[in-house]
């Protein structure tokens, strides 16, 4: 079922397109120092290799804006196209007017409007920003940030509501500062000469009842394409699940056209796991398809050794490492579903509904694991080497599903399929 988006302008980033008809884009942010451009081109280019459509990098120094350029440059080396937005804060004004080619190689600018200065400075620090936006034609993202709110308008809005007969409740004030510094900045941009449809808004909170309320109020209020994201999600699961339940919610009302799932990596955690979770939550709601899904059971006192937990994953990482090649080569592959299960209870159900799926044994069940392709069972499989030959059944599927010829297989393909089986 198709869920009905909000209706929003479309924004070119380079490439790129968000909100219109666009897909939801996937994005993601480095973590490196961007004055090492070697090390942030390597992780640049590594977010987008895992899926990240664009990649933000922060520029806070006169260093690291010095470097912007040469990223660009060692990301075209490398074929890798994806568009680079910079982040600014305090300093965007001086380092955009100080480095022409920074300005140049950038996509878009995000501008923090609580960071742009403060009083008089604020109007001047901002309008220096968007008339570069507009000299270079770049699009911008306003990225309101609960953490660093504009305070003086927040002040304002707290004098206001204390006059009134009955004060509405800080939080309630605070949410509608958020909102109110996003439209009013998009607002000023647009009188400062930057055309609508090169605006991007976010209001970015790390609570997630606030993040819902706030977007939804967003999203009535204008035709922005809407930057989501939960702030501050933090580390692990606790990150996962903050961002799936602020996220799922937003998206399933139609609302949000680009999403970042900002995780804390663990010391030494790979950065691209937000692009994955980012791509498992688009995915798991039906919005886009990134890779292959592994549907596998969690197991229980049936599965009583660890070799169905290492099938699931070692299916789930091959899966997802042929996706840059496959992508290519067999359109529609991300549409596929394997399942892999533990046992005769749900496996053999389980397997026929997906378009491949092996049904392991149980304890105490025979040491057999049935195939089923496409709802039928294909092949039995037994021994030491069910793994590889499972994984050797699902890419001969894909080959023959998806690659020239296909969708769909034939009679005697799969019966070539099950051929290569028997020899093994
Ligand atoms: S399919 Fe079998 S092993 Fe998996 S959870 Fe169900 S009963 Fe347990």
């Amino acid at each position: 079922m198709a869920i009905p988006r909000r209706s929003s302008r479309k924004v070119r980033i380079a490439h790129v397109a968000v909100g219109g008809d666009a897909p939801i884009v996937v994005q993601s942010m480095t973590n490196t120092d961007t004055a090492d451009a070697e090390a942030t081109a390597q992780q640049v280019h590594a977010l987008a290799k895992a899926g990240s459509e664009l990649v933000r990098i922060t520029v806070n120094t006169a260093e690291a804006a010095a470097q912007v350029a040469r990223i660009r440059e060692r990301l075209d080396a490398m074929g890798c196209d994806v568009p680079l937005v910079g982040d600014f804060h305090f300093n965007g004004h001086k380092l955009l007017s100080q480095f022409p080619d920074c300005a140049q190689a950038l996509a878009k600018y995000r501008i923090n409007p609580g960071n742009v200065g403060r009083g008089a400075k604020r109007d001047e620090q901002f309008a220096t920003m968007i008339e570069l936006a507009c000299k270079y034609e770049k699009p911008v993202r306003i990225g309101v940030n609960w953490g660093s709110l504009d305070q003086d308008l927040l002040a304002r809005m707290m004098d206001e509501n204390a006059r009134r007969a009955e004060p509405l409740p800080v939080e309630q004030v605070m949410r509608e500062a958020l909102i109110t510094s996003a439209l009013d900045s998009a607002k000023r941009a647009e009188e400062l000469g930057l055309p609508g449809d090169r605006i991007v808004l976010s209001c970015k909170v790390s609570a997630v009842q606030d993040l819902i309320a706030v977007y939804r109020e967003l999203a009535r209020r204008c035709d922005y394409p809407l930057h989501l994201g939960l702030t501050e999600a933090g580390m692990g699961s606790k990150g996962i699940v903050a961002s799936t339940a602020a996220l799922a919610v937003l998206l399933q009302e139609g609302i949000g056209d680009t999403i970042r799932v900002s995780l804390t990596p663990e010391p030494g955690g790979d950065r691209t796991r937000e692009v994955v979770v980012a791509q498992e939550i688009l995915q798991t709601m039906g919005l886009r398809s990134f890779a292959p899904l592994v549907i596998s059971c969690p197991g229980c006192g049936r599965t009583t050794s660890t070799f169905f937990q290492e099938l699931a994953a070692k299916i789930q990482a091959f899966l997802r490492a042929q996706m840059p090649v496959w992508r290519a080569q067999y359109p529609g592959v991300e549409n596929m579903h394997v399942a892999v299960m533990g046992c005769v209870v749900n496996g053999p159900g389980e397997s026929k509904h997906a378009d491949i799926g092996i049904s392991l044994p149980g304890a105490g069940e025979v040491p057999v694991a049935p195939v089923y392709v496409n709802g039928q069972k294909t092949v039995t499989l037994k021994g030491e080497r069910i793994a590889e030959e499972f994984q050797v059944i699902v890419e001969e599927y894909v080959r023959t599903t998806y690659g020239p010829g296909g969708p769909g297989r034939t009679a005697s393909e799969t019966e070539k399929v099950i051929a290569i089986q028997a020899a093994h």
